[in-house]
């Protein structure tokens, strides 16, 4: 099967990705694997910006659903993927990959406020720019977040790193029958409401003509493949 080889690559992780074997927080060698997953991408020659999320940390919605104010929640969650960016951030720089992290939320002696032509101005050196803080505002996700960022910086494709090796018509870790799509149209993932993105991301990622692969981030010399327009995914376009 033949794909095109992007260019310019969003790449979405959720907060999950860097939990590794644990039920929270960040674990060093999961950030690690990581961290070489995109160095090997990146050393293909991409230009690579990336927005992880902070489910391993906390989750507005599921906070708010204990009492928490909704709002107060999310800003919550946004901090959370802070502390995920810095992590991936300083995991990548151990690999001599250049970085920078951009907040949304303005963060001054953390990270660098994001502001868009700046943060292209990075993709064009070869950076790998880590977008944090979500969309800087609460009752979003980092799903729209990463689709938000990969219309601004005029990306080819957003990437969303999972577990499994794209989309399937059933649960494939339930059903041994489960089939994989090669590829599907945007609409069809929101009328069947396929758990993909979120339906504002995938509705962002139709209007912009912008393709989401989704792939297998925890099959090592994946991302490396697929970006390449190789190995295993499912392409919504
Ligand atoms: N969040 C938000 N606005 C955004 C992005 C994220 O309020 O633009 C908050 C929200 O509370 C969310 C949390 O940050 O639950 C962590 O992000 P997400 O759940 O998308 O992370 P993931 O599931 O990808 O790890």
């Amino acid at each position: 099967m033949t794909r095109p080889r992007f260019n310019r690559i969003l790449l979405k992780l959720s907060g999950e990705a860097l939990m590794g074997q644990g039920q929270f927080g960040i674990d060093p060698d999961a950030a690690a694997g990581l961290a070489s997953e995109i160095a090997a991408a990146k050393a293909k020659g991409h230009e690579l910006c990336l927005v992880v999320g902070g489910g391993n940390i906390f989750r507005g919605m599921a906070a708010a659903a204990k009492g928490f104010d909704r709002a107060t929640a999310d800003y919550m969650g946004m901090l959370a993927t802070v502390m995920n960016a810095l992590a991936l951030q300083n995991a990548l720089e151990k690999q001599g990959v250049d970085t920078r992290v951009m907040s949304a939320i303005p963060m001054a002696s953390v990270s660098e406020p994001y502001i868009r032509r700046r943060a292209l101005r990075h993709l064009e050196k070869g950076r790998i720019v880590l977008f944090a803080a979500g969309t800087g505002n609460p009752y979003f996700t980092t799903d729209t977040a990463a689709a938000l960022r990969a219309a601004e910086m005029g990306c080819d494709a957003l990437f969303k790193g999972t577990s499994v090796d794209g989309i399937y018509n059933a649960d494939p870790k339930k059903k041994a029958d489960a089939t994989r799509y090669e590829s599907l149209s945007f609409n069809k993932v929101l009328s069947d409401d396929l758990k993909v993105m979120d339906a504002a991301a995938v509705a962002l990622c139709r209007d912009n003509n912008i393709p989401i692969v989704v792939f297998n981030i925890r099959q090592p010399g994946n991302l490396a493949e697929v970006i390449e327009g190789r190995g295993t995914a499912t392409v919504v376009k």
